[in-house]
């Protein structure tokens, strides 16, 4: 009977890990109005990012009170303000990535909210460790199972394996 109900749990927890790889990530540029032009195009693990040592995430530059909206479907896990990020917000989306939107001016959902390409989740702004900088959206992308044939030399290169770059995506 428990090696039963061990299985199926199992079966289950397979099964939610496999249909979530599954989702369609159908990325979307989260600052409404921004293109091409709007970030800078190397500073994905650029060096010398002071106490982060690496940029883990592309800078998103647009006027403060411009709208961000979820970058792909899923659900807010934290809306926090806290250190380096200021008001951030960290949505679940599909393939178990965790999307980071950094140095909001306000924040604009709730935890456990569902979200969409369509959702306003808060606005650009300068805040946490951006204060001296020109507004901008940080945006990063983590993932909660690891790629580790993305590891390499560069400074922190391990934990490429949890961090990817959201311009391959964009
Ligand atoms: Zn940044």
């Amino acid at each position: 009977m428990i090696k039963k109900i061990l299985l199926y749990t199992l079966l289950a927890l397979v099964t939610i890990v496999v249909v979530g790889l599954l989702m369609p990530q159908n990325l979307q540029m989260p600052v409404v109005g921004a293109d091409d032009n709007s970030y800078n195009h190397e500073t994905f693990w650029y060096e010398g990012w002071g106490t982060s040592i690496v940029h883990k995430g592309i800078d998103v530059f647009a006027k403060r009170g411009t709208s961000v909206h979820s970058a792909t479907i899923g659900i807010v896990l934290l809306t926090a303000e806290y250190g380096k990020g200021g008001k951030f917000v960290i949505v679940l989306g599909p393939k178990w990535r965790l999307h980071y939107y950094a140095h909001l001016d306000e924040i604009r959902t709730k935890p456990f909210a569902l979200v969409d390409h369509n959702t306003e989740i808060g606005t650009v702004g300068n805040t946490g460790n951006a204060a001296t900088t020109p507004s901008h959206l940080h945006y990063g992308i983590g993932t909660l199972i690891p790629y580790p044939w993305r590891i390499d030399d560069a400074p922190l290169g391990h934990q490429k394996a949890f961090y990817l770059n959201p311009i391959d995506y964009l």
